[in-house]
């Protein structure tokens, strides 16, 4: 691809920038403008085996470095994230194209995941027994794994990487960083960020690539546990290599967010809710609502509500204050999303508002929000998750048909309901078949402290990120059962089981 490029974005290792083996590199775009604004080096597998090697020197230190001690530079961490969070917002704007606000929601959502982290002493507290026979206590504790590597998606490129990381390295790991591609640059600001917080050197590391990049950290034997968060036919890949190699993963896949709408729900409220779950960040979340269900007369006033406010967006520059939604992200999701919503048109679905009509100025990749009504289960804008600005609304006559389609899809990330029944939303929490539920709430996205994690094909492995899952995840149980008897002689050790106490 030519490219006009003159910035090249390195990877990070040991606290070095460098290109090590490298010789293939991939465009960054300004999705806002349509143009190339630099390019990211691509390792080779020496390059992984170098960040991998730096993670594994710094193991051994960090592990045995106290636990307050690791908890002093988390919190200094915690605070230059804070003091940087307009830089870092600008820095994703500029290469995933979302708005500064939305990009400093992420960060800021991420930032809870390092206030979690800053808890680790409490959260790593063992269990103790005493005195389980004569002279004998039992305890257990959690130990970290060594070397674990993440690979994140492109529509969070802080918040993501910052579900895993703060949890790896406070457990006492060191960490391997493979980010998108697409928007690389956040991730060697946070590791800088790590290292003026004290972090030594290779406990952080980042290396930028693409699947040779991916498979070389899926199969290297020095690696003990990978974390991955994007697409489900990737997530489902990572899974089986990473466990094919004895690895320890977690692999988050993607999403197709239902919210039902009972007729009782305030609309307005509804729809207000909607617009911003399905048109914010462009669609380009894995919590977005892609489908909304609206249950019998709900649906008549609710498609014209949604009309009307998605026509009202304000679409432009991530970089301009005054855009509510920003491009998508490449030339390529630009595409993929115009041709689901021809396929759309096509497949008799009605196009309330069309966002390919939309006309910005300077060339970016940009699709405007879109509107389907009369969507059905055989049509692939249902089908499949398209990623983008698109919304379908489907209609059914009862809660039980609007509970039944949500648990017949196949992936299962986020739903949620809007009533002001009590009863219905209690019915539709028990039965849904999905990870994460909001009531009344679009996006329910856990907070820090609990576990972030779908089911079915939104997640391969049994758990999630952050909260208690993300501390037993990073870490290894062990038990410890120990006698220091008073007196010099103990009895005889006998060959059968211990039958007194
Ligand atoms: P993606 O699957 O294309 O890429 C994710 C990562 O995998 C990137 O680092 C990429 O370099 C790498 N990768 C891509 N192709 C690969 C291959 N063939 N082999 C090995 N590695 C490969 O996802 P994306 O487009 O960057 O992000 C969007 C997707 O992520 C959506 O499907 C979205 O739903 C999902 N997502 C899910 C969650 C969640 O919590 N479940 C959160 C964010 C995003």
């Amino acid at each position: 691809m030519s490219t006009t490029a003159t910035r090249t974005i390195q990877h990070r290792i040991a606290g070095e920038e460098t290109s090590g083996s490298s010789t293939r590199t991939s465009v960054v775009w300004d999705p806002a403008t349509g143009r190339p604004q630099a390019e990211v080096v691509l390792a080779e597998p020496a390059d992984v085996d170098a960040a991998v090697a730096a993670a594994k020197a710094a193991f051994p230190a960090w592990s045995e470095t106290s636990i307050t001690r690791r908890t002093k530079i988390m919190f200094a961490f915690r605070n230059l994230v804070d003091a940087h969070i307009d830089e870092l917002a600008k820095l994703v704007a500029a290469e995933h194209g979302k708005v500064v606000e939305d990009a400093k929601g992420e960060i800021i959502r991420g930032m809870e995941v390092v206030e979690y982290a800053c808890g680790i002493p409490q959260l790593l507290k063992g269990e103790y027994s005493d005195l389980i026979s004569s002279d004998v206590d039992s305890f257990s504790y959690r130990q970290p794994l060594g070397v674990c590597a993440g690979i994140t998606p492109f529509n969070f490129p802080v918040m993501v990487p910052m579900w895993m990381h703060p949890m790896a390295i406070a457990t006492g790991n060191t960490f391997v960083l493979k980010p998108s591609e697409r928007d690389p640059s956040a991730s060697n600001r946070i590791a800088e960020l790590y290292a003026e917080a004290g972090l030594p050197e290779g406990v952080f590391n980042v290396v930028h690539g693409d699947k040779t990049a991916v498979d070389a950290l899926l199969d290297h034997p020095d690696v003990a546990a990978v974390s991955f968060v994007g697409s489900t036919p990737i997530a489902r890949y990572i899974h089986e290599r990473a466990s094919a190699n004895g690895k320890r993963v977690q692999a988050l896949g993607g999403a197709k967010n239902h919210a039902i709408v009972l007729p009782d729900a305030d609309l307005d409220f509804a729809a207000d809710q909607l617009t911003a779950a399905g048109f914010g960040s462009a669609g380009q979340r894995c919590m977005a609502i892609a489908v909304v269900v609206a249950v019998g007369d709900a649906a008549d006033p609710l498609v014209e509500k949604l009309r009307e406010r998605a026509q009202r967006i304000k679409v432009g520059p991530g970089l301009d204050p005054s855009s509510e939604m920003g491009p998508v992200v490449t030339p390529e999701a630009r595409e993929r999303i115009c041709s689901y919503i021809e396929g759309g048109v096509k497949a008799g679905a009605t196009a309330v508002v069309d966002g390919r009509d939309l006309d910005v100025d300077g060339g970016g990749f940009f699709v405007g929000p879109t509107l389907f009504d009369n969507v059905d289960t055989d049509m692939e804008i249902y089908k499949d998750e398209i990623f983008g600005p698109v919304l379908g609304v489907m209609r059914v006559g009862t809660l039980d048909e609007a509970i039944d389609l949500v648990n017949a899809n196949s992936y299962a990330n986020g739903t949620a309901i809007f009533t002001t029944n009590g009863s219905a939303a209690r019915i539709f929490q028990r039965r849904i078949e999905v990870g994460m539920v909001g009531i009344n709430v679009p996006i329910p996205v856990p907070m820090a402290f609990h576990t972030f994690g779908g089911w079915k094909s939104s997640l391969f492995g049994e758990r999630g990120v952050h909260g208690p899952d993300g501390v037993r995840f990073y870490t290894r149980g062990k038990v410890v059962t120990a006698r220091w008897p008073k007196d010099a002689a103990v009895a005889a050790a006998q060959l059968h089981f211990p039958t007194a106490s």
